[in-house]
């Protein structure tokens, strides 16, 4: 991780074309890097797969979140030749991990800007580093498959032949249409943070969660949490049947060698 120091000037106020070009010069002079946040089987408290999130480390200060960088990067479509190297880093990395450690499965946000290429990219990022493909996990959002449905399940089905993973990601935000459960090849169905924020404070948001853990069991897919941050939430989803959690309460996103140190460590999180 990049020593912290003065902000970068990428936050409210930066023009875009800035933006832009240091994001080219990042490519070029390796500025880029990943953080890997654990998911946990809420039953057992086992280490079960890890989310990889981008991280920009800029030449001074501290590194910068996706959100600042991640419109720009899609409405200049430098989100292809970025989501590349994320795609075969992770891979890389992880099929390093994986021939020493115990196996975990790798999950990896895909932009609706690479959805039409996904075949393509996966292909070879698999190719060019071994990773077995049912270790990786493909994280996309209702805005992928949103706009032509029938082609996106073309797609997702072509993916589901390379034997990847695929996880509709932030479900439950955005347009969340029950089709989409019936007719995409889906494995991982991931719970919006948002609902997990409410479902202490409110019946409704309990609701809500138990019956997309109950739709997504009667779907056979497994359930995410995103952003757990108490023991309550926890103990909640635990009872509810969700079967993994992902959030503060388990560790923030960390360096690869952390991640490896968890790895080898046999006791749970
Ligand atoms: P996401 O896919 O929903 O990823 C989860 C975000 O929630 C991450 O933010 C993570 O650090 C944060 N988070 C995790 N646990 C907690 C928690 O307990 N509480 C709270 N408040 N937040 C939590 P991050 O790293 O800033 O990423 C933001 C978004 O940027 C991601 O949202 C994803 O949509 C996008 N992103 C990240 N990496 C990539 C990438 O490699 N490619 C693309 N296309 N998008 C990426
Ligand atoms: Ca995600
Ligand atoms: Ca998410
Ligand atoms: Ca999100």
């Amino acid at each position: 991780m990049a020593k912290r120091g003065t902000p970068v000037p990428t936050g409210a106020g930066v023009c875009p074309e800035n933006v832009e070009a240091l994001l080219r010069d990042a490519l070029q002079n390796d500025r880029f890097t990943l953080a890997y946040q654990p998911q946990v089987d809420l039953q057992t408290g086992q280490l079960d797969g890890a989310e990889v999130l981008l991280r920009w480390l800029p030449p001074t200060g501290a590194p910068v979140l996706p959100p600042a960088f991640i419109p720009t990067a899609e409405a200049t479509g430098l989100i292809h030749p970025i989501g590349e190297w994320v795609l075969r880093t992770a891979c890389g990395q992880t099929h390093r991990w994986n021939a020493n450690n115990r196996p975990f499965r790798l999950a990896v946000n895909l932009s609706p800007r690479q959805f039409s290429r996904a075949e393509e990219i996966v292909l070879a990022a698999l190719r060019e580093t071994g990773l077995d493909p049912g270790r990786l996990e493909l994280e996309i959002t209702e805005q992928s498959v949103a706009e032509d449905l029938p082609a996106a399940a073309g797609v997702l089905r072509r993916l589901n032949a390379l034997g990847v993973r695929l996880a509709l990601d932030d479900f439950g935000t955005g347009y969340s249409s029950l089709q989409y459960l019936a007719r995409l090849p889906v494995h991982t169905l991931k719970i919006d943070r948002s609902f997990v924020a409410g479902m202490i404070r409110t019946a409704k948001a309990r609701i809500i969660v138990e019956n997309i853990i109950r739709l997504a069991h009667g779907l056979s897919m497994r359930v995410v949490a995103e952003g757990v941050e108490t023991p309550g939430q926890r103990d909640l989803l635990r009872r509810q049947g969700c079967d993994l959690a992902q959030g503060f309460l388990y560790s923030r996103p960390l360096a690869g060698k952390k991640l490896r140190m968890l790895l080898t460590r046999p006791e749970p999180c």
